[in-house]
């Protein structure tokens, strides 16, 4: 298929500005007859990670195979004709959704490119926190970069290693890393699966007859039938070829970290990540935000903004002692409304998503639960729409804490100036949102969701959205902030040189 082009655009530095942080979804297997069909069907079950753009790349023993796409998964590769277009027994496979880096078709994945020792294809699903300064050093010394995507400097630092075997060039990429990341990537023979230091993006290990199977999360195992075997570990490289499964630890050992956002919003409720099901804690989230925020009010009905907040929302009824109903119907037929590059886009996209059910709503105090508020632009929307439909009071809770800082690690979550929770009190908030009270849960409650205390010296995982504590360097932001006089003079000597 032909690449599109466009004008060349150089690396952003403006700390305003949206860096590329990508939120996706990975899949790799390895030695199985109609390999790119099983990663089609893979990745359908993690479209919810990406919806913009989505492809596979196969080896059929003598050739690499790519296709890359913009859009479903299932309209890119539902024709039932992948065998011939992507043949062979081993293929990974790669779903996209982007908020800057553009969303063109030479950003999407998976990656390849032709090494010295052979083809590599490269699956991410992450953001690098180094990326830019990477980037600078690599296209200084002579890099020739095909896309702004942070996975190719990847590529690029696999190409410059000089050791000789591919899992050292590997592992020496990945040391120079700095960020969030789960990657699978495909060599002529290997197929390798691969966590951050700090295993921030999750990433499972399947069995399908007895062959190994990377995911972002265990609903695509379910999908595919195969054997969820364990999440690939913090630090963990784990690399599949015919002398089997091994497994190399690349870092300096660490505590584990993974993103609580997963939890929160962002994986699908019927996958276990990290051990725990997805549906069960948000469920918890719910009963602690009960709890925590009921206090003072009389509802009739508890009405979950659809589909996110159903969990939590159940799990807040049935804590609470009061009726769970679908006051607000979900319209299939459109993506998530917040995975929509532009604000405009995204207004519409709630009207065009939601409906109020009037004869749930009408006359009826109302209680409405949501996993997560981030600009408030949703909540404005449906909040107004179930006043319109008659209800005579609305209270919105949150099953997260206020979210006040960006994130820089694959989630979606735009800088501090449009953050609802960063730039004004709770009862700001409601008067913001229209609502006659507003409350969200406790940092103690989510953690306490996830039947653990926080370790508030060394915390068990990644909750920076709530609380800014940031678990790596966040190098480019730095320099972008131009707070690292160091490495802002490395750079400008390299520019100069
Ligand atoms: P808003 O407050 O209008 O920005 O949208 C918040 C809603 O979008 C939440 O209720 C979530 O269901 C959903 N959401 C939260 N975080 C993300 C994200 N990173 N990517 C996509 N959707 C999200």
């Amino acid at each position: 298929m032909s690449q599109q082009h466009e004008r060349w655009s150089p690396p952003m530095r403006d700390p305003d500005d949206d860096t590329p942080r990508l939120e996706c979804g990975v899949f790799g297997i390895y030695d199985t007859a109609e390999a790119s069909g099983i990663t089609a069907l893979g990745l359908h079950a993690l479209q919810h990670r990406g919806q913009e753009a989505c492809g596979i790349a196969s080896f059929d023993g003598h050739r690499f195979h790519t296709e890359r796409h913009m859009g479903y998964v299932g309209d890119a590769f539902g024709g039932g004709d992948l065998d011939r277009r992507l043949p062979g027994r081993q293929a990974i496979g790669h779903t996209r959704y982007s908020t800057a880096g553009g969303s063109f078709l030479r950003n999407v994945q998976p990656m390849f490119a032709d090494l010295e020792a052979g083809g590599i294809a490269l699956a991410h699903n992450g953001n690098l926190t180094n990326f830019l300064t990477l980037r600078e050093q690599l296209v200084s010394e002579g890099s020739i970069f095909q896309s702004t995507s942070d996975s190719e400097a990847i590529l690029h630092l696999i190409a410059r290693s000089r050791r000789p075997k591919f899992l050292d060039r590997f592992t020496e990429a990945l040391q120079q890393l700095e960020g969030g990341y789960a990657l699978v990537a495909m060599t002529n023979k290997k197929l390798v699966g691969v966590r951050d230091p700090l295993g921030i993006r999750p990433l499972v290990l399947g069995d399908l007859n007895g062959k190994a199977v990377f995911a972002s999360e265990t609903c695509a195992l379910d999908m595919i039938g195969a054997r969820f075997v364990r999440d690939v570990e913090h630090g963990e490289m784990v690399v599949v070829d015919e002398k089997g499964l091994r497994s190399f630890r690349p870092f300096p050992a660490q505590q584990a970290r993974p993103c609580i956002f997963e939890y929160v919003y962002f994986a699908r409720p019927d996958s276990v990540v990290n051990g725990r099901s997805i549906y069960e804690v948000r469920k918890r989230m719910g009963r602690r935000l009960a709890q925590e925020t009921l206090a003072g009010i009389d509802v009739d009905v508890v009405v979950p903004v659809p589909d996110s907040g159903v969990p939590a929302a159940l799990g807040f009824a049935q804590e609470a002692g009061k009726p769970f109903e679908m006051g607000i119907i979900r319209n299939h037929y459109v993506g998530r409304t917040f995975i929509q590059p532009t604000q405009g886009e995204r207004e519409l996209g709630v009207r065009m998503k939601l409906a109020p059910n009037r004869a749930v709503l009408a006359g009826k105090k109302v209680l409405l639960v949501d996993d997560s508020i981030v600009r408030g632009t949703n909540s404005v929307r449906v909040v107004r729409m179930v006043r319109e439909a008659g209800a005579k009071e609305v209270h919105l809770r949150s099953a997260s804490p206020p979210i006040k800082w960006p994130d820089y690690y694959g989630i979606d979550m735009p800088d501090r100036g449009k953050l609802l929770a960063a730039n004004h009190s709770v009862d700001e908030i409601a008067r913001i949102l229209g609502v006659d009270s507003m409350g969200y849960l406790s940092v103690e409650g989510l953690y306490g969701a996830m039947d653990t205390v926080r370790n508030n010296a060394q915390p068990q995982f990644t909750d920076h959205y709530f609380t800014g504590e940031y678990p790596t360097r966040l190098l480019d932001k730095e320099i972008a902030e131009g707070r690292n006089e160091l490495v802002e003079r490395q750079l400008s000597f390299l520019v100069d040189a």
